[in-house]
């Protein structure tokens, strides 16, 4: 039975018939590649789409904010948590399949996106051998816009499945959507649910040598068994902002538990015990010393939640 005070939300929570898993106050440093983040109001695993539209619909109508999370590698939450709904994508949004007759492959934005380039590997599909080794979901590298220097998935993207408030699903054609340096043109209480990737047959030691060209390189370049959200700051327009970072001598300065990573002065590592305040705090530090050196103002690739 539901309290009567119980808001609209709780009583979805607590209805037996929602297709979900909810975990309140839930630590999002569990759900993070940073393990950092205090407590979401609501932790929950939405197993179908009308979980999600319900839940969508309730938190908008009750003006609880809401996030769709994938695996959490592209952002930092605040040591205080988010005080509302962090949605993650289950069951049905966790398939995917290679239609060889339109020549992609259909995914759920809740695969893995190492699982989709390593489907298109088995099946001597080639495309998506810049992925390799980036973590996250897909539907987290479809706002990202993930990539590497010279190519981004928006680039293989054929359509788009989402679910936007008050509209309902969408479909979009790629071609439609503007994909920026790290950034999409999605609205943001646009929650993506599946996409059409493009690839083409090739063999299968050419789709091989890419793909570990493309992890040998990464292992060398970054610091892929530490903590961290990937690159903390986008490379302005004809530069490297590691190269800048790294010009200012600012590599293996720490604040707490953080630090600007030896093997790559764009990454800030959490070294065990880092927490979110001292991320920002060397974010900071790092950005106001790149101003004052060079007169840039670099902006954040990471993804902020809970410091409003
Ligand atoms: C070691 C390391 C290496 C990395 N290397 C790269 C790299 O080479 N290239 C690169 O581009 N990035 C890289 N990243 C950053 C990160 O992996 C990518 O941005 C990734 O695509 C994020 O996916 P995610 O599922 O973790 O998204 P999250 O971090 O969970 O979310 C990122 C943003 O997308 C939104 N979002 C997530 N899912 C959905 C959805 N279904 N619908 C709507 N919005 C959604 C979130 O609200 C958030 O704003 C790296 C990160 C790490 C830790």
């Amino acid at each position: 039975m539901v309290a009567r005070h119980a808001s609209p939300l709780q009583a979805l929570l607590v209805d037996e018939r929602f297709d979900g898993d909810i975990y309140p106050n839930e630590p999002m440093a569990r759900h993070t590649s940073y393990r950092i983040g205090g407590p979401a109001r609501f932790y929950v695993r939405v197993n179908s789409v009308s979980a999600l539209t319900q839940l969508v619909d309730v938190c908008e109508q009750e003006g609880s904010p809401w996030v769709v999370l994938g695996r959490g590698s592209n952002v930092l939450v605040s040591d205080e948590g988010f005080s509302g709904v962090v949605i993650s994508l289950g069951r049905d949004f966790r398939s995917m399949r290679v239609d060889q007759e339109r020549g992609c492959i259909v995914a759920g934005a809740g695969v893995m996106l190492s699982a989709v380039v390593q489907e298109a590997f088995k099946r001597s599909l080639a495309g998506l051998e810049f992925a390799v080794g980036t973590p996250g979901t897909v539907g987290g590298a479809l706002r990202m816009n993930a990539g590497s220097r010279g190519e981004w998935i928006g680039s293989r993207v054929v359509s788009v499945t989402s679910f936007v408030p008050g509209e309902g699903l969408v479909l979009r054609r790629g071609a439609d959507v503007s994909w920026g340096y790290r950034e999409s043109s999605f609205a943001p209480n646009e929650t993506l649910l599946e996409c059409e990737l493009a690839v083409e047959p090739a063999d299968p030691f050419y789709i091989r040598g890419k793909m570990e060209a493309n992890l040998s390189l990464r292992k060398k370049s970054q610091p892929v068994n530490e903590a961290s959200c990937g690159s903390v700051f986008k490379n302005p327009e004809g530069a490297s902002v590691g190269a800048l970072i790294e010009e200012l001598g600012l590599k293996g300065i720490q604040m707490g538990g953080a630090r600007v990573s030896d093997v790559h002065a764009n990454f800030i590592v959490n070294t065990g015990q880092a927490s979110a305040r001292d991320v920002l705090c060397l974010i900071d530090h790092v950005q106001a010393k790149v101003k004052e050196a060079y007169g840039i103002q670099l902006t954040p690739e990471v993804r902020f939640l809970g410091f409003e």
